[in-house]
């Protein structure tokens, strides 16, 4: 008999959780059996982070926990390339190999070498579930729809860990889709880091699915995936011409009026250093068109304050665009250097006062924008996918809330209700973030 025990310690943004579901998705098919301790584990698998400092340390905690409980590591993810990988291999000669993001194939093979199984011919024991194993639950999902980016923003190392922009073919985007809602998912969040430039890399090839052509495009996509009737959410996006044609979509009620944008910034000096992409754009102009097509619409951003070189002119413009945006969800973080990205050797680095006392001023302008817009909600009926039932109280989400990221609404009375149950319901009460709903 062989043993055919993998532990798996997933760290990471969404995108990095994509991975991990791919990865234990395969090991599944291949027989091995996922198990939750480290005793019981032949062998420990650690998907890493490497975007800012703090990620990488907790990375190297788990790995080192996982090598002195365990013994056997296989190690990946974003910290598994460049000058990292070499710190993590001189950790411990315990760590038997070393892979970057996405590589799914390798962490797999490494698995199969070092923890040979024979899978056994039981197909009721070998059996995925269809929709693989999801480490999400079960009513929403991430759809991961290409690798890398193209652009070269002076604060980010995604390109230099993760590459050019690689697009994922239609067909197995469709194709993951469609099990996904077939195994009862109820909100697929389509993710990336430029969901606006999908395809661009393959020159919008034209896939098959169900024998139907598609373009490898944004706009196909979508209009593909609103055909599955589930809630269809679109994550970083970039505020491009072509953007416009999806505005149609959503006011069809074909995917939801939501579209997640990280603009960074208001200030065009500030953006141009940056090099963000779509800096040039009339980004408020074309806001202000989405709103007359689709009143519905929910905007959500992130912004840096205290980027170097940032005056006070600089984010007094930050704060006259997010007073005339009006966005409905935002997070700010505060600019902090982070190794490898061109931004943090730029000159006028901002003290961490300046930032902090930024930041607030930031925050309650925000604060007192998304209070107004919840207050607004008040009396409305909308509808709320269900997250979690605790007793009597349920916990769900609103067509404008992504989840982890954005608010919550609270209903009570919900003993009948089920995480993935999509109710309607009228909005009673709501503070600057959240909101309460009665039956
Ligand atoms: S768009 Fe900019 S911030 Fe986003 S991944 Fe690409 S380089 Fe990084």
């Amino acid at each position: 008999m062989s043993s055919n025990k993998v532990g798996f310690i997933s760290l990471g943004c969404p995108k990095a959780l994509v991975d991990s579901e791919r990865i234990l998705t395969q090991l599944k098919i291949d027989g091995y059996e996922i198990v939750p301790t480290y005793e019981d584990a032949e062998i420990v698998v650690v998907n890493t982070c490497g975007f800012i400092d703090s990620a990488k340390r907790e990375s190297l905690d788990a790995i080192s926990e996982a090598i002195s409980e365990n013994g056997r590591v296989i190690v990946t993810g974003c910290m598994g390339k460049g000058s990292d990988a070499q710190t993590i291999k001189a950790l411990s000669p315990k760590i038997l190999s070393v892979t970057g993001p996405a590589a799914y194939e390798e962490v797999v093979g490494a698995v199969h070498q070092y923890v040979p199984h024979t899978p056994s011919h039981d197909p009721l024991c070998d059996l995925v579930p269809p929709q693989g194993v999801k480490l999400t639950p079960r009513h929403y999902a991430y759809l991961k729809i290409s690798e890398g980016c193209n652009h070269r923003c002076s604060f980010c190392i995604i390109p230099d860990l993760r590459g050019d922009l690689v697009s994922r073919p239609i067909a197995e985007v469709m194709e993951e889709a469609q099990r996904l809602v077939r195994a009862g998912v109820r909100e697929l969040l389509v993710i990336s880091q430029d969901t606006s430039a999908y395809g661009v890399d393959i020159k919008y090839r034209t896939g098959f699915w169900n024998g139907r052509p598609l373009k490898t495009r944004m706009q196909e996509l979508c209009e593909a995936l609103g055909e599955f009737g589930v809630w269809v959410r679109l994550h970083y996006v970039y505020p491009y011409p072509h953007v416009d044609a999806i505005i149609p979509l959503m006011a069809q009620g074909h995917i939801l009026p939501y579209l997640d944008i990280p603009f960074q910034h208001g200030s065009p000096t500030v953006l141009a250093q940056m090099k963000r992409p779509a800096a040039a754009e009339k980004s408020l102009d074309r806001i202000e068109a989405w709103r007359k097509i689709c009143p519905d619409l929910s905007l959500r951003s992130t912004f840096i304050v205290g980027f170097p070189g940032e005056t006070e002119e600089d984010f007094n413009l930050l704060l006259d665009f997010l007073s005339e945006a009006q966005l409905d969800r935002v997070g700010c973080f505060q600019f902090s250097p982070v190794e490898g990205a061109k931004a943090s050797a730029l000159p006028n680095q901002v003290p961490d006062e300046e930032k902090q006392e930024r930041w607030n001023r930031f925050m309650a302008v925000q604060q007192q924008i998304s209070r107004t817009k919840l207050q607004d909600k008040v009396g409305q009926t909308i509808e709320i996918l269900i997250d979690e039932v605790d007793g009597q109280d349920a916990i769900g989400r609103s067509t404008a809330d992504a989840p982890e990221i954005d608010g919550r609404v609270f209903l009570d009375n919900a003993s009948d209700l089920n995480p993935g149950d999509l109710v309607k319901a009228q909005i009673t009460a709501a503070d600057d973030y959240d909101l309460w709903a009665g039956g």
